[in-house]
Order: C-alpha cells, then structure tokens, then sequence
C-alpha cells in the first residue's frame, strides 16, 4: 500500500522541520505523499515543493485555516490549493495580524505573572511565519518555567489561563469559501477538537458545515482513540463526506508524533489522497 500523510507542519507556523526537511523525512518514512498545512500560512509551500520534485516525494500544498468556534476550536483544512492564489494568501494575511496582535499581550500577561520573557526571545524561536503560543511554550521551556509544552499551556496559554488571549479567527463559512476559491478542497481536521457534548452534536455541526461546502473530514488523525476514529468514520459515510487523514506532524514540538504513523496509529492510504483530487476535478 502507498502510504501518505495529508496533515504536517512546518517552521512556516509550529513545526521545527523546514519545508525541505519535512520532504525529506517523508520520504525516509516511505511516504508517496505529505500535505504542507502550516496554520493560517502558505509560505512553506515553495520550498516543499521543490525539494518534492528533488527527492521524489509528491508535496500537495496545503493550509490548516484556524476558524472561530465555540466552545472549542475548529480547524479547517484546505488541500491541493493552488499556493500562488494571491486572494488567499492576503485573506490569511488579516488572520496573521490578529496573531501578531495578540502575542504581546500573552507574553506582557506573563511578565505580569512575574515571568522574565520578551517578544523578542519569541520571535527568535519562532522564526519568520505565523508565531503561536507553542513558540511561547518554547521560551518558557527553555528557562526551566515549565518541565513541558503541555505545562505550559495547562498553567498558562490554554483557553481561560490567566495569559489566554482569543484572536480574530476566520469564520467556518468564510474558510471553507476561500479555500473552494483558491481551488482546494475543505476538511475538517479532528473534529472532536469542536468541543461537541456527544455524537448527535457532532454530527449537527458537522451537517452544517456540509451545508456550506465541506467536502471531507479527517477520519485519521494521531489524537483519535478507536471510539473517536469509529465516530468519525460513521459521520463521514452518513453525510457523504470525503474522508481525509494525517498525523498533524510538528516534529520536537509535539515529539510522540511521528510523521506518517502518528503515535504509531496510523497508516492512510493514497486512494484518500486521490478520492480529494477527484472532487477538485469536479468543483472546476
Ligand atoms: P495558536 O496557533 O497560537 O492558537 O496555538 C495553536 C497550537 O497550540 C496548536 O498546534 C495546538 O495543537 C496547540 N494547543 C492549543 N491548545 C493546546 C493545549 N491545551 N495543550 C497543548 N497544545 C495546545
Ligand atoms: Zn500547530
Ligand atoms: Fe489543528
Ligand atoms: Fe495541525
């Protein structure tokens, strides 16, 4: 079986592999394809994709949009956009100001909780790109605040922490909208991240989103239990979704997750990869 993974990060947003050494990783993984889904940024598309054609690994180019959601979070992926769609890039570029706005306010809440930290060492571990609040877990990892990354949300950075701040998130309709403009196909990345109470819920929402467009869900991903990968599964065939699936790879910043295979869960076929460029062949 060719195998693939169609959710990974790179130092474009969160993850600590370059483009080119997502590639390459992939490639030592075995894979025939990596999806490029860095948050709310296309930048690393360019760079992947040449060191696809290098090394003979196929790079579909990709976006993991952060859209406005309660009371959880929604993250809608596009794949297979087309990375020189200028109106997507500039329509992430407001979701990166609501980033950036938001940044120094987490780290002037944690000064405030008397933690020596500047923007300035953010910034030199997040690189160019989107900046997160794992880069600022980083910083506080790094001097000796938190023992972990998941510390230093749990403490400080996860939602109602005393250094939490939300930002302007994109709509889902607005996401799912662009991505379909920018030629790609929209997924739901794990949805049981949507903070739905029960199965009849999740599937109300996720009949919505249907209703505005989306064309697949993840049914593979490195946080799905059996139970949460049967739900998915289910709620897939019932609406008539597409089913996608990837490892949500960020490389050292989330260690037990290993490119392809998740926390070694996961093994995804390439028929879902071509089953996603059928129904791009059919939206144009
Ligand atoms: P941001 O893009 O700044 O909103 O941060 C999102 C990133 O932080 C994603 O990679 C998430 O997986 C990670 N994240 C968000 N909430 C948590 C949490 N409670 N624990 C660990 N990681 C989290
Ligand atoms: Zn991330
Ligand atoms: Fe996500
Ligand atoms: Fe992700």
């Amino acid at each position: 079986m060719k195998r693939i993974d169609l959710h990974a990060h790179t130092t474009a947003s969160d993850g600590s592999l370059s483009p080119t050494e997502l590639v390459r990783a992939a490639k030592e993984a075995g894979l025939a394809a990596v999806a490029v889904t860095d948050h709310d940024i296309t930048a690393g598309i360019a760079e992947a994709a040449a060191a696809g054609e290098a090394e003979g690994v196929e790079v579909v180019p990709g976006v993991e949009v952060s859209a406005e959601y309660k009371p959880g979070q929604m993250h809608i992926l596009g794949l297979l956009i087309d990375p020189d769609a200028t109106e997507l890039s500039d329509w992430l570029g407001e979701i990166l100001d609501g980033r950036n706005d938001r940044n120094p306010r987490i780290v002037a809440a944690l000064q405030d909780l008397g933690i020596a930290i500047t923007m300035e060492e953010v910034e030199a571990v997040a690189g160019e790109g989107a900046v997160g609040r794992p880069h600022i877990a980083q910083v506080l990892l790094a001097k000796g605040v938190v023992k972990d990354i998941q510390e230093a949300f749990d403490r400080y950075l996860a939602t109602g922490m005393p250094a939490y701040f939300d930002r302007v998130r994109a709509t889902p309709e607005s996401a799912i909208a662009q991505i379909h403009r920018a030629g790609g196909v929209a997924i739901l990345a794990h949805c049981h991240y949507c903070g739905a109470k029960d199965a009849n819920e999740l599937e109300s929402v996720i009949r919505r989103l249907k209703e505005s467009g989306l064309d697949g869900m993840e049914v593979h991903h490195s946080t799905f239990r059996d139970e949460d990968r049967r739900a998915a599964e289910s709620i897939c065939v019932k609406l008539d979704l597409l089913p996608s699936g990837g490892s949500d790879f960020h490389g050292a910043l989330k260690p037990d997750i290993q490119l392809g295979v998740g926390r070694g869960n996961l093994a995804i076929s390439y028929e879902i990869l071509a089953g996603l460029k059928e129904a791009k062949a059919s939206h144009t």
